[in-house]
């Protein structure tokens, strides 16, 4: 059994629809039990997201505007998409219920003035539940028998709105009793991804590019042979391919490897989705929906520690910030308290800096929360700051963290010496280094404005260099 997940590219038009639908049709022929989980087409989730936020500001035309265009969208394609009459008129039925709907949310939204995560999770995951039916009726219109399943009705999750976490008991045993009795009746399962529903159905949504998890929950519940990632390019690259041009396509990488790439920011995947895989030893695929024949990448368990760099992300919007001061040495307790602080306000760490000494804590949050933070930390150290023990508490925004990935690499000798010798060649400033994450990254901290340069530099200086020996690349 396979299960196939199609990003927002791979249904963003009646074409690129159709060539997804050419992949499910191979995929049928080899393996009829296949099940496919979709993204919202491209676009749509900015555009419905984008919307409650100017609707909550008090701004009433851009929701209107969308609804309009999502119709305009949605039933472009599906008139290219449908040949039958009936089932046309009763996806444009469906496509104006749902915009009705989410004219009204964002009515009220507009009238309260107010957008909680929960009205935004409503909202927000429309977008998979306007274009799920549209694929199923597409192959139905090609002969394959389809039909749509609203994720809600499986994916079991708690009430963390806008990041929700799945709960596997109760989402396998939905998604074994509902999908496999379709799949014994010969209808593929048409699923929507990046949304589910708390035990009592409120809806909720995993996160943004949360469908690749979807798939991943869906595939691990129903032991797959192997869950597929089918997107807009050829599998995992060596780097982002609209920062590193040259960029090439990874044949195979391990979980931890992927697990770390896409951690710090390689979109191709969501970071969440290896966990499920990983519980069941299940190979996750990556492919291209529009090279279907081309190169793709395998990520497997893989006890290989070769040492070499297979490939360099980068994560941006990111605030790094330094408690700094003379005085701390004395006091006990500053770096637990410092955290305990950070966690209170519930943001991430991304990183912390092997900067660290007794005279300054340096780590790394999102731009989004660094001033949350900033001022719980100063709150914590009213005291330290008044008496001089601690200085200031600096956030040195516009920073990325670069991580170069591969198993092993950290043991091994002149990886550190390569790297750190084509940034300064480059002439790229290393604001910090990572502490203490796993031995199969090193994580650098540089300006946003230096991130293209120390990219395409270490890209060269591993990639590019004969003399230094390469992963697998197609
Ligand atoms: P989908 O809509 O199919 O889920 P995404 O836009 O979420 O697709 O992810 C695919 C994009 O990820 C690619 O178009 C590419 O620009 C970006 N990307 C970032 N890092 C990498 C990488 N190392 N390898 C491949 N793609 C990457
Ligand atoms: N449509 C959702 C998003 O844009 C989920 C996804 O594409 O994976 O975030
Ligand atoms: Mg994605």
């Amino acid at each position: 059994m396979l299960v196939l997940k199609f990003g927002g590219t791979s249904v963003g038009s009646a074409d690129a629809i159709a060539q997804t639908i050419s992949v499910i049709a191979n995929a049928k022929a080899k393996d009829p039990h296949s099940v496919v989980v979709t993204s919202a087409m491209s676009g749509v989730t900015d555009l419905l997201v984008n919307s409650a936020r100017a609707a909550a500001a008090g701004q009433r035309q851009p929701f209107l505007d969308a609804r309009e265009v999502l119709f305009e969208k949605h039933l472009t394609a599906a008139r290219e998409l449908i040949d039958s009459e009936e089932e046309r008129a009763h996806y444009e039925q469906h496509i104006s219920e749902q915009l009705e709907f989410f004219s009204r949310l964002c009515s009220s939204i507009n009238v309260l003035g107010e957008l909680t995560p929960r009205g935004l999770d409503v909202v927000s995951g429309l977008g998979e539940r306007m274009s799920a039916p549209l694929l199923a009726a597409a192959l139905r219109a090609r002969g394959v028998d389809a039909a749509w399943v609203d994720a809600a009705e499986i994916v079991v999750t708690d009430d963390n709105f806008g990041e929700a976490a799945p709960l596997l008991g109760p989402t396998c045993a939905r998604a074994q009793s509902r999908l496999n009795s379709m799949l014994d009746e010969g209808v593929t399962p048409v699923v929507t991804g990046f949304v589910g529903a708390t035990e009592s159905g409120v809806p909720t949504t995993l996160g943004r590019g949360g469908s690749d998890f979807s798939a991943a929950i869906l595939g691990s519940c129903l032991s797959v042979d192997e869950i597929q990632i089918w997107t807009d390019v050829n599998g995992i690259l060596s780097a982002d391919p609209r920062i590193a041009p040259q960029a090439r396509t990874l044949k195979q990488l391990s979980y931890n490897e992927a697990a770390e790439l896409a951690y710090f920011g390689a979109k191709v995947l969501h970071p969440k989705t290896l966990l499920p895989a990983i519980e069941r030893g299940i190979p996750v695929r990556i492919l291209n929906t529009f090279n279907p024949d081309g190169p793709s990448t395998v990520i497997t368990k893989d006890p290989l520690k070769n040492g070499l760099v297979k490939a360099i992300s980068a994560i941006r919007d990111l605030t790094l910030i330094n408690v700094e001061g003379r005085g701390m040495m004395g006091v006990p307790g500053i770096a637990a308290r410092t955290f305990r602080a950070v966690a209170d306000v519930r943001a991430n760490v991304l990183m912390i800096s092997q900067a660290s000494s007794e005279q300054s804590i340096c780590f790394v949050v999102r731009r989004s929360r660094s001033e949350e933070v900033q001022r719980a930390l100063e709150t914590e150290f009213e005291r330290e700051l008044e008496r001089h023990y601690i200085d200031r508490i600096r956030p040195q925004h516009d920073v990325v963290i670069i991580a170069v990935v591969g198993t092993g690499m950290r043991g091994t000798p002149g990886i550190a010496g390569r790297l750190f010798s084509a940034l300064g060649e480059a002439g790229v400033n290393v604001i910090a280094l990572a502490q203490g994450s796993s031995e199969s990254n090193i994580s650098l901290v540089v300006s946003h404005e230096d991130m293209t340069l120390a990219v395409q530099a270490i890209h060269r200086a591993f990639f590019q260099n004969r003399h230094v020996p390469t992963p697998q690349l197609v």
